[in-house]
């Protein structure tokens, strides 16, 4: 991409991204807290005198090899790695035998929370007789090493018993979200050629039975010629059409198995699984990811960043495994590190909005995983409900999967973690695999809403048009430097697209596609989509700062920003907000609401940032894992007809908006 701009106003301002907000809160670690975390600072003087050996230490220490590995990375075919590839070894093995073989089998790995209330606990040595179960009877079915298999579950823990076998087997898993369409889950089958569906006849939201078994069924007549069976457990005993021949119970074939079995001794570089990114900027790409330098970051950055206690620690990560988080914080990155884990079927709000606050209490939960949107819904709700549990297990709060705005951090530290936890807010991508840039807890002076450094072992940097990185103060794009362990291997089966998507933008440099500043500490601010970005008279403005600016009014829960075509302006911000219950701004005309609003960005940020207009909704488009498409309300500002919005959760917002905008405000 060459900038073909003529030289105006802009190309005499600093390159790359305006730095709009400053932030002056610190969260130093508590003594206590540093005397007895996992991770030290001295971490990050071991990594960065060789980063490819300290790499490998950690391969070591954290996973069981069947073959020790001699090499670690080999960079010679870049942009394609390779780490530890002379070793051998099986996930499922790390993730569950070996616990059970050094004594840890009584543990619980799983307590699973239905959504109906219905719970249950596996131990290590109940996961590894279901999972054993599982892979013989996928080997029955016809499934062998490098097959693949897709996975279309509630979260129930079949799903996670049944990556387990699949891994067990080496056969790469392929998981599509449950609430994604027949559509969206035949075409991603058909790109990776399943032989063998997963799936269940349904599962809870919201109160009922959901079904999805005849999404499955409406996918296959697409005409999907790889797959020859589908596996279906009995979740909501729903009635379903069968398919003889294809279709197989779950009880009839797992059940029945023998709960003996022998993980396969996988290469290092054998692929684990493929997953389809959340699809917010465009069609999404099939990553994948392999085995041993995927597991090593996984429990890596697990034990590190969430300061984990195997022994005595509950975590809760409130992911779908339809996510890279559910894979790496749900399934791979706490079962290899041992951990005890609450997993929840349902929605934050069933049967009442205390739900998630409910189970923290019921379990002790002590480490939190969650998103900003997440944690924005319970700011809009009132921090009362929260209030009504004892939330004092609690020791460790983690937030992923868009920028968390200040005021959003703020709230879940006080909130939710009782003004006394640390809070991590951990940047990376279904491509990264795993968490790459975070604060430390026990290390690191916390900024609300900045994930600040790259962890031990990772290099990343903001650069400017011309890859120079930015100085101090200045904005750009989020890069990273250094080939990491658990990296994407490539997009299944379009390795040039794989090298145009990534490596092309920046050569020699992994263009993460993300804004980025540096303070003038040096910490990284994460600034949003560079396909977000806005440029207004000129001035390069990201869409998280205004729209932290926006929410850290009282009046406000939630706020998202877009340019919108502008005559005189280029483009012109554009706000769509969701006002806090009960917090005064719900009562106001939506031309009071506009002044105030505006008058605050202008007075928080400058004058350049004020939105030309703000439109009060009740929701915003967001894809499954909660991230908000931007793209769509472009094209509602701009009056265009709405695009591509096939991974949107909730396909009735874009109506509900575009009714609401008719309205005279
Ligand atoms: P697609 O690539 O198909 O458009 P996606 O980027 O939403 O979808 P994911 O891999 O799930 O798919 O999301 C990664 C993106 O989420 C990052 O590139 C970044 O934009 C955002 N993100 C994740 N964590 C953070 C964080 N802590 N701070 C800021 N942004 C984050
Ligand atoms: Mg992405």
């Amino acid at each position: 991409m060459t900038d073909t701009t003529p030289a105006t106003e802009s190309s005499e301002k600093p390159a790359g991204l305006e730095n709009l907000l400053s932030e002056d809160r610190r969260f130093p670690p508590s003594p206590e807290f540093a005397a007895q975390a996992n991770a030290h600072g001295d971490l990050y003087a071991w990594a960065a005198a060789d980063r490819p050996s300290f790499w490998a230490d950690q391969a070591r220490e954290l996973l069981t090899w069947s073959t020790p590995f001699t090499q670690t990375l080999d960079w010679s075919k870049a942009p394609f790695a390779t780490w530890f590839a002379d070793g051998k070894l099986n996930a499922a093995y790390n993730a569950v035998d070996r616990h059970v073989e050094e004594g840890r089998g009584d543990r619980v790995a799983l307590h699973f929370e239905g959504e109906g209330g219905d719970s249950r606990s596996l131990t290590y040595a109940d996961l590894q007789r279901e999972v054993s179960k599982a892979a013989n009877a996928f080997t029955a079915l016809g499934v062998g090493t490098g097959d693949r298999v897709a996975i279309y579950m509630p979260l129930v823990p079949e799903a996670v018993v049944t990556m387990l076998a699949c891994a067990r087997i080496g056969a790469p898993h392929s998981v599509v979200f449950g609430g994604f369409s027949a559509e969206a889950l035949a075409s991603r089958i058909v790109d990776a050629e399943a032989k063998l569906v997963v799936t269940a006849d349904g599962g809870y939201r919201r109160g009922a039975p959901s079904a999805l078994k005849p999404a499955v069924d409406e996918a296959l007549e697409k005409g999907t010629p790889s797959v020859e069976h589908v596996l279906v457990v009995r979740r909501t005993e729903q009635d379903v059409a069968w398919t003889e021949g294809r279709d197989v119970w779950w009880h009839d074939v797992v059940d029945s198995a023998s709960d003996q079995h022998t993980p396969v001794e996988l290469d290092a570089e054998h692929p684990l699984f493929i997953l389809y990114t959340s699809g917010t900027t465009g069609k999404p790409k099939g990553i994948f990811h392999t085995t041993g330098g995927y597991l090593t970051q996984a429990a890596y950055t697990h034990r590190n960043v969430f300061d984990l206690k195997a022994e005595s620690d509950v975590y809760w990560c409130t992911a779908d495994i339809g996510w890279i988080t559910g894979h790496t914080y749900v399934v791979y990155g706490p079962l290899v590190n041992g951990a005890t884990q609450v997993i929840y079927e349902g929605t934050p709000d069933t049967p009442h909005r205390g739900r998630w606050w409910e189970i923290v209490q019921k379990y002790q939960v002590s480490i939190l995983y969650t998103a900003p949107t997440a944690i924005r819904t319970c700011m809009k709700w009132g921090e009362e409900i929260p209030a009504q549990f004892d939330l004092s297990s609690l020791r460790v709060l983690g937030s992923v999967g868009e920028p968390i705005n200040p005021e959003a951090w703020m709230w879940y530290r006080r909130v939710i973690g009782g003004d006394r936890t640390p809070v991590v807010d951990t940047w990376w991508q279904t491509e990264t695999g795993a968490i790459m840039i975070s604060p430390l807890p026990g290390v690191t002076a916390a900024k609300p809403g900045s994930a600040q450094v790259p962890l031990p072992g990772i290099a990343a940097d903001v650069v400017d048009d011309e890859a120079h990185p930015v100085p101090d103060g200045g904005g750009g794009y989020l890069v990273l430097t250094e080939p990491w362990p658990s990296m994407l291997r490539g997009i299944w089966g379009d390795p040039e697209r794989y090298k145009d998507t990534y490596w092309s933008r920046f050569p020699g440099l992994y263009f993460a596609g993300d804004g980025a500043k540096k303070d003038d500490d040096g910490d990284i601010w994460l600034l949003g989509r560079v396909d977000d970005v806005m440029n207004v008279s000129g001035h390069r403005l990201s869409t998280t700062e205004i729209e932290s600016a926006l929410v850290s009014h009282p009046w406000v829960a939630e706020a998202a920003v877009v340019g919108a075509t502008d005559e005189t302006t280029g483009q012109a911000v554009v706000a769509f907000v969701i006002l806090r219950g009960g917090a005064g701004g719900a009562d106001k005309s939506g031309d009071e609401v506009q002044t105030e609003l505006r008058n605050h960005v202008a007075k928080e940020i400058g004058p350049i940032a004020k939105p030309r207009q703000i439109l009060v909704v009740q929701e915003l488009p967001k894809t499954r894992s909660g991230k908000i498409m931007r793209r769509l309300l472009r094209d509602v500002a701009e009056h265009r007809q709405v695009g591509d919005a096939t991974t949107l959760a909730d396909s009735s917002v874009m109506d509900l908006i575009a009714q609401g905008l008719s309205k005279p405000a």
